[in-house]
């Protein structure tokens, strides 16, 4: 049985490398100022290739962002002391879960449902 202990280290560390690359981001994101002196007009195909390029980030970064969201969620409910215990029903979320994804917040049983649910509605 792992140590509860072992996974709030382990989400710190993911928490901390989440936001490394989120920032990493953020700087290759900014453009540049050479090229706002640019003609508008100018690099019509580097431009494409840079909105393609924009695009990737973006979606990665909103990835990353729901990354940190569960990572965060996680932390505070271990400093609330309710740590591994399911959101949705209160019961304790499986071990084998928890060493898997350290960042859960739903049991197996909620989040079977919440996927049926999810499918309902569409
Ligand atoms: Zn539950």
């Amino acid at each position: 049985m792992i140590e509860s202990v072992e996974l709030y280290e382990g989400l710190k560390k993911e928490k901390t490398e989440l936001l490394a690359k989120l920032e990493q981001l953020r700087v290759i994101g900014q453009p540049s100022a050479e090229r706002k002196e640019g003609s508008p007009f100018g690099k019509r195909e580097e431009g494409a290739d840079e909105a393609l390029e924009l695009e990737k980030r973006l979606a990665l970064g909103i990835r990353l962002e729901e990354s940190l969201n569960e990572v965060e969620h996680a932390l505070q409910k271990y400093e609330a002391g309710t740590y591994g215990l399911c959101d949705s029903c209160g019961k304790a979320i499986e071990q084998a879960r928890l060493e898997a994804i350290p960042q859960a917040s739903l049991c197996l049983n909620c989040k079977a449902s919440q996927a049926k649910d999810a499918k309902g509605a569409r």
